[in-house]
C-alpha cells in the first residue's frame, strides 16, 4: 500500500496530527496504511465542531437530508470494491465477506434515505377526550437530540459505523465517530464520501485515538446521545459513566442454535456451518452453542463436521478463503485457552488443531460433551469455535439456549409452528430466528440484545428514535 498518511475529519476539514499510526494486516502483518493519531485536542475540536453544528444540521429540511444520503449511498456504490479490499486487508475478512459488507451498508444508507424524507410525519392526537380539554388537539413531532458520539467494533468496520451514522444523519443529528483502533481506515473512506455530501460544517467527523479516549463520548455532556457497538465489559463500563446521555449498547452474545428433528439437514447443516465459522466466528451473532435433538444428532454431527473440514483458512484477499485469521494474537491465545479448558473438563474435540502454529490461524474448532460452567459455553468465544449438544425435549433445548448472560438473537430450526410460537415466547432474546440460524440480520429490522447483550435497538428506523425525542405541541383552539 502507499505511504501517505490518512488525515481525520474535523470540522469538516482534513486534519493531521503529530503522531502518526500504522495499521496492519491480522493475515501477515504487512501495513495496510497509516494514519493520523487524534489526542484530546483533536477529541475537544471535534465535539465543539459537531455541538456547533446542531442547529445549521436540524435546520435542514427532511429532503435536504434524504438528498444528502443518497449522495453518500451513490458514493459508495462508486468506490465499492476498494473499500471492500481495505476491509479484506485491515480487518482480515474473506473479500467475499467484505463485498457482502459493502453492499449491506449501502443499503443501510439507501434505507436512511428513505427514512429521512418520512422523519417529519408525526400525530394528531384529539385532546378533547375530557371535558375540560374542549376545543384542544395535540400534535407530535420527533426532533433529534443532539450531538451522537458512536463508538464502533473492529469486525464489520464499515456497516456497523453505518448503523450508527445513517441514521443519525436521517433525523439530523451532528456525530462524532471514534471508529475500532484495529480498523479505522474503512472509516476514513466513509469520510470522503460522506465530505462530498454537502452537510454543513461539523456534522460529521471522525477520531482516530487511543481506545480509552473513547470515554471522553460518554462523560462530555454535550454529547446528547451515546451509541456504543462492542464488548460487553466496555460497554457497560461507559453506559455507566455516561450520566444523563441517552446510550445505545450493542454487546456481544454466545448465540443458540436450536435443530428440531423435523428440520431439513440439507438445508440446515450448510447454514449452521456458515453461521458457525464465517468470519472466523469474530460476528457477535454467529452460532456458538448448538443444541440439537438427539435423534438426528449424530446424522447431524457427522454431516457438520465434514462440511465444516472442507472449509478453507487463507489470505483474505484470495477469493477462495472461507475464513482468515482472527484480530489479534492475543486474541487468538485467549480463543485456544477457552477450548484447552473445556478439553481439560472433560470435552471432546470432534475437529480443529488446538495447537496452530500462528494463534491468529485457528481452522475450525467442534466440541462436544461441554457443560454450561465452560467457558467454551458461558462466555462469548468469538473465534471459530463451537459446542455440539443433544437435546431430548424442546423446552431443555429452550432452557439451555436462556442459560446464558447474553440475549442478542437465537435460531431454531423446525417445521412446527406451534414450537416455532412457542420459542418466541419463551427465548430471552431481543431476536428470535425462525428457520434461519442467529446469523440473519437484515439493515432495517430491529437489532439488539436483551441481558449482558446491550440495551436499546439499531435498524434504521429504530436507531433513528433512539436519536431523537418525541415532543408535543398541544393547541387550545376554544
Ligand atoms: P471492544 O469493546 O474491544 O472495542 C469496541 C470499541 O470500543 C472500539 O472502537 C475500541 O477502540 C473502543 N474502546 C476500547 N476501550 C475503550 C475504552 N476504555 N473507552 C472507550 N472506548 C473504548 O470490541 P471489539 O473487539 O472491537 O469488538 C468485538 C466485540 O463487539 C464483541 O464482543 C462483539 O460481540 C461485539 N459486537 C457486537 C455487535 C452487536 O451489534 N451487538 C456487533 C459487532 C460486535
Amino acid at each position: 500500500m502507499n505511504s501517505e498518511v490518512r488525515s481525520l475529519y474535523i470540522a469538516s476539514q482534513w486534519r493531521a496530527t503529530s503522531e502518526v499510526d500504522t495499521i496492519v494486516s491480522p493475515w501477515d502483518g504487512t501495513s495496510v496504511g497509516h494514519l493520523y493519531r487524534g489526542a484530546v485536542q483533536e477529541m475537544e475540536d471535534a465535539i465543539a465542531a459537531a455541538y456547533a453544528a446542531r442547529e445549521p444540521f436540524r435546520a435542514l429540511t427532511d429532503a435536504v437530508r434524504g438528498g444528502a444520503l443518497d449522495k453518500i449511498h451513490a458514493g459508495l456504490v462508486a468506490r465499492a470494491e476498494e473499500i471492500a479490499v481495505t476491509i479484506a486487508r485491515e480487518a482480515g475478512k474473506p473479500i467475499r465477506d467484505a463485498r457482502g459488507e459493502v453492499g449491506r451498508a449501502v443499503h443501510t444508507f439507501q434505507i436512511a434515505a428513505e427514512e429521512a424524507r418520512r422523519f417529519g410525519q408525526g400525530e394528531q392526537i384529539p385532546l378533547d377526550r375530557i371535558e375540560s380539554s374542549q376545543g384542544r388537539i395535540g400534535i407530535t413531532r420527533r426532533f433529534p437530540s443532539g450531538v451522537v458520539g458512536a463508538i464502533t467494533p473492529f469486525n464489520f468496520p464499515l456497516n456497523l459505523v453505518a448503523h450508527k451514522v445513517a441514521p443519525a444523519l436521517a433525523v439530523g443529528a451532528p456525530v462524532v465517530l471514534k471508529p475500532a483502533h484495529q480498523t479505522p481506515l474503512t472509516a476514513l473512506l466513509l469520510a470522503e464520501v460522506i465530505a462530498e455530501a454537502g452537510l454543513p460544517v461539523g456534522a460529521f467527523n471522525v477520531i482516530h485515538t487511543e481506545p480509552a479516549l473513547g470515554e471522553r463520548l460518554a462523560l462530555d455532556p454535550r454529547v446528547a446521545v451515546l451509541s456504543f457497538t462492542g464488548s460487553a465489559r466496555i460497554g457497560w463500563e461507559l453506559k455507566a459513566k455516561a450520566n444523563r446521555k441517552r446510550v445505545t449498547l450493542e454487546l456481544g452474545g454466545n448465540a443458540a442454535t436450536i435443530v428440531h428433528e423435523d428440520a431439513d439437514l440439507e438445508m440446515v447443516v450448510p447454514k449452521c456451518v456458515a453461521s458457525a465459522f464465517a468470519y472466523a466466528g469474530q460476528v457477535c451473532i454467529s452460532t456458538q452453542r448448538l443444541l440439537v435433538h438427539r435423534p438426528i444428532f449424530d446424522a447431524f454431527t457427522q454431516r457438520f463436521v465434514a462440511l465444516s473440514r472442507d472449509l478453507r483458512l487463507g489470505d483474505p484477499l484470495d477469493e477462495t478463503a472461507d475464513l482468515g485469521p482472527v484480530i489479534t494474537e492475543a486474541g487468538g491465545v485467549r480463543i485456544l485457552e477457552c477450548v484447552r479448558e473445556a478439553l481439560d473438563g472433560g470435552a471432546r474435540l470432534l475437529l480443529g488443531d488446538i495447537a496452530p502454529a500462528d494463534p491468529r490461524r485457528i481452522a475450525p474448532i467442534i466440541l462436544t460433551d461441554t457443560n454450561t460452567e465452560m467457558k467454551a459455553e458461558r462466555e462469548e468465544i468469538f473465534g471459530p469455535v463451537v459446542t455440539l449438544t443433544p437435546y431430548d425435549d424442546f423446552e431443555e433445548a429452550l432452557d439451555r439456549a436462556n442459560d446464558s448472560d447474553y440475549g442478542l438473537q437465537t435460531g431454531v430450526f423446525t417445521n412446527d409452528i406451534h414450537r416455532i410460537y412457542r420459542a418466541f415466547d419463551r427465548l430471552e432474546v431481543g431476536g428470535v430466528i425462525a428457520n434461519d440460524t442467529p446469523s440473519y440480520r437484515v439493515d432495517h429490522m430491529p437489532y439488539g440484545g436483551v441481558k449482558g447483550s446491550g440495551f436499546g435497538r439499531e435498524g434504521v428506523r429504530y436507531a433513528m428514535e433512539e436519536m431523537s425525542e418525541l415532543r408535543l405541541l398541544a393547541l387550545n383552539l376554544s
